[in-house]
């Protein structure tokens, strides 16, 4: 039987020693319903999980229920929205007890103060042209200006089939304000014209995105085969879509047979009652699904399926530190 340590070196061992030490537990939140900008794409308000249920405006409540999500297990907390920046009291609830990672258009700097190590996550979704086609402002004026030089920020890059061959000069720029770039792609939830992905740019993409690693190792937090995950949707061969995603709510997860699954993941709502479907989307269809978090848990979980060849093994450990990297429980 093939084992860990019989595929690895004693390099790779440690690698994966450290990684496998971590168990690591999320669920996602969404701190609120509004939000400063509207992207066009933006999954949560295109499906109207905006609207599905009223904010908890009690703080109290806010601090018992992440009590009670300790209870349960989580050990990380992804902060989403709505825009979460709105809400900073909420988002102290949780990061007074929690590793806690908030993602945000990054227009609102959180107070560094009162928040001095939470992971930021700058959305990003081009070069100015693109941003302001898609959410109204060129939103990396700001953000560079509020996070330059922060080490516990990093952007979050949706790449658009329009950002082909204009990555590095973004990448670029992120690097010339001393932050990282982890890269996903759009799901174009509500088809913006020009923006949903053909066959032959998600072979070059993946290509760009590769090159990029090459180029900018330092800057670009990735690895190559979460590029070819995300850009052909398969792993090991097997397809990823709903009977594969680990990032379904447990507590709306009727599949059978179950596939791997993130342990207890719940999406909450901002009444901190209602759940959501899943880590995007709730009238996404799956099978156009390319949200990068998902792809990458969905290797995580599948562990066991990469314990075949060597190459496998490292490129699971790879997706992992990724995670790892992104939600900090490791360095850079
Ligand atoms: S900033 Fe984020 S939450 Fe707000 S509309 Fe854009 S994608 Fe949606
Ligand atoms: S939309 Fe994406 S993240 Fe949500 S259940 Fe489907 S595949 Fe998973």
């Amino acid at each position: 039987m093939k084992t860990v340590s019989s595929l690895l070196d004693p390099q790779w061992y440690e690698r994966y020693k450290k990684i496998s030490r971590l168990n690591i537990r999320s669920s996602i939140y969404d701190v609120t319903d509004r939000c400063n900008l509207r992207c066009k794409g933006c999954f949560f308000f295109s499906s109207g999980e905006h609207e599905r249920a009223a904010e908890e405006k009690d703080i109290d409540k806010w601090h018992d229920f992440v009590e009670k999500e300790m209870d349960r297990g989580v050990n990380l907390a992804i902060l989403i929205g709505g825009e979460p920046t709105l809400c900073m009291d909420r988002i102290e609830a949780f990061y007074k007890r929690l590793p806690t990672f908030c993602a945000t258009n990054g227009l609102i700097k959180v107070p560094r103060d009162r928040f001095p190590d939470m992971m930021v996550g700058l959305s990003l979704w081009g070069d100015a042209e693109d941003e302001i086609a898609l959410r109204g402002q060129d939103t990396f004026k700001i953000t560079s200006a509020n996070y330059g030089g922060d080490p516990h920020a990093y952007y979050l890059y949706t790449i658009t089939p329009k950002q082909l061959g204009k990555t590095g000069k973004i990448i670029q720029k992120v690097q010339d304000i001393g932050l990282k770039v982890h890269m996903q792609l759009l799901s174009n939830d509500e088809d913006v014209n020009g923006f949903s992905w053909k066959p032959e740019e998600l072979l070059d993409i993946r290509q760009e995105m590769d090159a990029m690693l090459d180029a900018y190792p330092n800057t670009v937090v990735s690895s190559k085969y979460y590029h070819e995950v995300i850009t052909t949707g398969k792993m090991l061969g097997r397809t990823f879509g709903w009977s594969e995603c680990p990032s379904v709510t447990i507590l709306r997860d009727n599949r059978d047979p179950q596939p791997k699954r993130l342990t207890n993941f719940i999406r909450y709502a901002s009444d901190l009652k209602t759940v959501h479907r899943c880590c995007t989307s709730e009238t996404r269809d799956c099978s156009t699904c390319k949200d990068g978090a998902a792809h990458m848990s969905w290797v995580m979980v599948n562990k066991r399926a990469h314990i075949k060849t060597t190459k496998d093994l490292q490129n699971w450990i790879e997706v992992y530190e990724m995670f790892a990297k992104l939600y900090q429980f490791i360095p850079w």
